[in-house]
């Protein structure tokens, strides 16, 4: 069963819709997957870290999806290990 990871959201290509569409990012087990908010598929995120910007002071989530590096905002881990609190 997974859990959408709710405030956390990234566009990339859906092969299923065969355009550029706004994903979900749900938990599932330990892995993260983006699911296409339009038609479901779902893509598993590979090298999930969170890194610090020291510049704008925000932290950002870094994930592959296939081979081609993507980004949301926020502390996405942190966030699925404590999905009461808003981080
Ligand atoms: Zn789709």
């Amino acid at each position: 069963m997974e859990n959408v990871i709710e405030g956390f959201a990234f566009s990339d290509f859906c092969l299923g819709c065969q355009k550029v569409t706004e994903h979900k990012i749900a938990l599932e087990g330990k892995e993260f997957f983006g699911i296409c908010s339009s038609c479901g598929q779902k893509r598993l995120m590979a090298d999930v870290n969170q890194v610090f910007y020291p510049k704008t002071e925000l932290w950002v989530t870094r994930f592959k999806i296939g081979n081609l590096p993507s980004v949301v905002t926020g502390k996405l881990i942190d966030s699925a290990k404590h999905p009461q609190k808003k981080l």
